[in-house]
């Protein structure tokens, strides 16, 4: 199985159908537009509405407008926008964006290269070995929006600061309505706006959270210039409750991110990235110490892994991808990546919809797609890593492994 952009992958994958719902909308065909038709088009008619201008609506609107459709991309927010992030990217990435066109040299210019595991009592580390780039450090505000400049230069609009408030599934088109009444309308609908987003619901969506629950919190904060050094260190603290819940530790371009992603009671996470900030201060994982701030952290519920549990990531004329549609690395709650792997399958599905006269029935074939590529890279490992964790800091090939499998979602 190949990844987006080329990279392989070494688990096999499985393949689950989700149900299907025969739904035939006969359509006209769409046409490729050159640019100046394109911009004589008016600004509320295009062939697909992206909703959420995050990793994956960007990417989506990158790759549909290049191949000259006619894209909207609407957000909410002012951009760029803060996002909670620990800031990794898994070096998958890379050539992802290579494809997209995006300048990687200048995106992609913090590597890693020798993270370190750390026992949940911090008496024992280990430093798994890798022949290249672990991945990378980013600054996601950054990031997202160097995406949304690319998507905007292949001629995707963007409409920010546009909360869309309604959608319309009409018989061969999709209203979405904006906050202030106007509308955008068009052939396909693609929704990614992110975790928790209501307007599953609104498009008929049935959501699920996901079998176990997984919260996260994080807290960030800038290293004072005299303690500020160029190198980028990763730290991951294994075994939180002696099984998968972890902390994330980076440091970065002047600035420290600690998180935590917990698999017990919600309440009991705040107290958790407390100790962890503390500790990993005193244990020098990070060059200052956040615990004050970790008091008032917001506690998300991620959607690591939800995907699996999804019915199906169709609608009528709408697909959903990213963290709308739950995909999400169970592992290591790491999305940015997912994300964009899901819009790169969506487009391609979205093309052939544009191209055939019964779109829905291709718009179908999009459940079927991501789980034959992307169900071994989203679920938890097969095995039970309480056994396994204590031999990450006995035994060196165990290190290996564990850290090919957080950092670049193979099984372990
Ligand atoms: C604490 C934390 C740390 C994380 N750390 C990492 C990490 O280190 N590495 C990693 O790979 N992943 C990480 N993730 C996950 C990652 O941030 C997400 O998976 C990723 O942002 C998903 O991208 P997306 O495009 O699907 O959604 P988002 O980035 O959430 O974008 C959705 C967009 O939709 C817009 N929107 C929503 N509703 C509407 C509406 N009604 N109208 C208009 N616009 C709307 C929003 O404004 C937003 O811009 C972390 C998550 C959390 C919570």
């Amino acid at each position: 199985m190949t990844k987006p952009g080329g990279v392989a992958s070494t688990s096999a994958a499985r393949c689950t159908v989700a149900p299907v719902v025969l739904v035939r909308v006969v359509e006209f065909r769409s046409i490729r537009r050159s640019a100046t038709e394109r911009l004589s088009m008016s600004d509320n008619t295009c062939d697909v509405t992206i909703i959420g201008a995050g990793p994956a609506g960007a990417t989506a609107a990158i790759l549909l407008a290049g191949s000259g459709r006619n894209v909207a991309l609407v957000d909410r927010a002012k951009l760029p926008r803060p996002v909670p992030c620990g800031g990794w990217l898994t070096p998958h990435v890379a050539p992802l964006l290579a494809n997209l066109g995006v300048d990687t040299k200048k995106l992609l210019a913090r590597p890693f290269r020798h993270p370190t595991f750390h026992s949940a009592d911090f008496s024992k580390r280990a430093e798994p070995q890798f022949d290249d780039a672990v991945g990378y450090l980013v600054d996601r505000p950054e990031f997202d929006h160097a995406l949304v400049k690319a998507a905007t230069k292949s001629g995707a609009t963007l409409h920010e600061e546009s909360l869309v408030v309604d959608i319309h599934l009409r018989e061969s088109s999709v209203d979405v309505v904006l906050d202030g009444g106007r509308t955008i309308t068009s052939r396909l609908l693609l929704l990614a706006s992110g975790r928790d987003s209501e307007l599953l619901d609104r498009t008929g969506f049935s959501t699920h959270p996901g079998e176990t629950p997984i919260y996260v919190a994080q807290v960030e904060g800038a290293v004072p210039s005299a303690k500020a050094t160029d190198e980028s260190r990763v730290a991951v603290v294994l075994g939180l409750d002696g099984g998968p819940s972890f902390a994330f530790c980076s440091c970065s371009n002047g600035r420290v991110r600690v998180n935590v992603s917990w698999m017990r009671d919600r309440f009991e996470v705040v107290p958790l990235l407390e100790r962890i900030c503390r500790a990993a201060f005193e244990n020098d994982l990070v060059p200052i110490d956040l615990t004050k701030q970790a008091g008032s952290a917001s506690v998300i519920r991620s959607p690591a892994s939800a995907a699996l549990d999804m019915d199906t990531h169709v609608g009528k004329h709408t697909l959903l991808i990213g963290d709308a549609g739950g995909f999400v690395s169970a592992a290591s709650n790491e999305g940015v990546y997912p994300a964009m792997w899901s819009a790169h399958l969506a487009v391609k599905v979205l093309e052939s919809a544009l191209d055939s006269k019964v779109s829905q029935d291709e718009l179908m074939t999009f459940d079927t797609t991501w789980r034959m590529e992307m169900v071994d890279y989203l679920r938890s490992p097969h095995t039970d890593v309480r056994f396994l964790i204590p031999l990450v800091f006995t035994n060196q090939p165990m290190a290996d492994r564990m850290g090919a499998a957080f950092f670049f979602g193979e099984n372990i």
